[in-house]
């Protein structure tokens, strides 16, 4: 596996959203760089999590990588900065998104 993860987080969804804290995660949405694929990977399909870490599983290609817990809580970070200013402008931000 190389070191790169072959996967783009777009969005994680967390079951906290709007208070900023981090903790079960729902779902992530990613780009599989292997394949070009955009997946909604949860625990249903696609995800799984313990306690340090999640792996991520393409649907499309079986292309596999884990992301460290602290990588995850950065994106978090950055991705409640970014949906405060959505929030201010009137945009639901998982509305991007999708169910
Ligand atoms: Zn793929």
């Amino acid at each position: 596996m190389s070191p790169q993860s072959p996967f783009q987080i777009l969005r994680i969804r967390s079951t906290f959203r709007l208070n900023g804290s981090f903790d079960e995660i729902e779902a992530i949405f990613c780009k599989c760089s292997a394949c070009d694929y955009v997946a909604r990977l949860s625990k249903a399909q696609g995800l799984s999590q313990a306690p340090d870490m999640i792996v991520l599983t393409c649907p499309d290609c079986g292309a596999a990588a884990d992301v460290q817990v602290p990588e995850l809580r950065e994106k978090w970070a950055e991705q409640v900065r970014r949906d405060r200013l959505l929030w201010g402008a009137g945009i639901d931000p998982d509305d991007l998104y999708g169910p």
